[in-house]
């Protein structure tokens, strides 16, 4: 329970006193800054009115003339409210963050290459690698090569979009144990676990394709202004 600054009702933490509306600033996880259940299916249409709304609510300008210790919560509810939005709102951002919530997390040392894009991500590099050297020696060489890497930006792009259909797949499956704030409690072990190892799969797969998508990106950038 936490008490409000300016009512002083005391109640179960949230970014706006139920009785008030004052900011409380309690310590929230980023679902219940946005009064959601650890839902891991989120509708960004619905996430970003939350966000306005209560984004206006508990703005530091309404509180401006108050106390210091509304002001404070404000400004503290709003910073939470920022990064809970901005979290949430990629659903590989929202997974890991699932993850860690539930005693989860993706091990940080977790960068080597997932083996079923191995052989792709190798070539993607090699590719790379003779782009830059076509780009001081042959013009013609150069240009036969921007082509072939903006087809296996196209090629990753095809592979983001399927991890995200496979990541949805992921979450509907959680989501569809419903007891609140126990989901994966709420699965039985094996299942549990093997559900835990493919949505931590998904999500370094997506992370991974991202990286060399940006990879790709500066390079055909670089190789434009060349
Ligand atoms: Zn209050």
């Amino acid at each position: 329970m936490i008490k409000c600054p300016s009512c002083e009702r005391d109640q179960e933490p949230r970014l706006l006193c139920a009785q008030c509306g004052a900011p409380i600033g309690a310590g929230l996880d980023l679902f219940a800054a946005l009064g959601l259940t650890r839902k891991l299916t989120l509708d960004p249409s619905r996430l970003e009115e939350i966000y306005h709304e209560l984004g206006r609510r508990i703005h530091p300008d309404r509180f401006a003339s108050d106390s210091i210790k509304l002001r404070d919560a404000s400004l503290r509810g709003t910073a939470l409210l920022t990064r809970a939005y901005r979290t949430l709102r990629d659903p590989v951002s929202r997974g890991l963050y699932w993850l860690e919530l539930n005693g989860h997390k993706l091990a940080d040392n977790n960068k080597s290459v997932p083996a079923d894009l191995a052989e792709m991500v190798f070539e993607a590099q090699e590719q790379l690698a003779d782009l830059r050297t076509a780009r001081d020696d042959s013009a013609g060489r150069a240009e036969q090569l921007r082509g072939e890497v903006a087809e296996r930006r196209s090629e990753l792009n095809r592979m983001i979009d399927d991890a995200r259909r496979e990541l949805a797949e992921n979450f509907a499956r959680w989501d569809a144990h419903p007891e609140k704030d126990a989901y994966v409690s709420s699965v039985d072990g094996a299942n549990r676990d093997a559900l835990v190892k493919e949505l931590k799969s998904i999500l370094s797969k997506i992370a991974y394709l991202r990286t060399l998508t940006r990879d790709i990106d500066r390079e055909l950038d670089s190789a434009q202004a060349a």
